[in-house]
């Protein structure tokens, strides 16, 4: 499996970002079904400079996505 240069910058970015931090980050992230739930088996993608969180919701299995910039 490939990784893009720009997807190791933004793990590295995410790893960065203090524990608790993060924590409530994972724990803020919108679903289209449940609300505001949190994100689980995530992958750390990047676009525009920008982290983007890849996963699944916690609650229901669906996909979902977060932004952190
Ligand atoms: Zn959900």
């Amino acid at each position: 499996m490939t990784i893009k240069p720009t997807d190791q910058l933004a793990k590295k970015r995410w790893e960065a970002i203090p524990g608790d931090v993060r924590k409530k980050l994972e724990d803020n992230v919108f679903c289209s079904s449940c609300g505001v739930t949190t994100i689980v088996n995530y992958e750390v993608d990047s676009t525009d400079f920008m982290i983007i969180l890849k996963g699944s919701c916690k609650t229901c299995n669906g996909q979902v996505a977060r932004v952190i910039d």
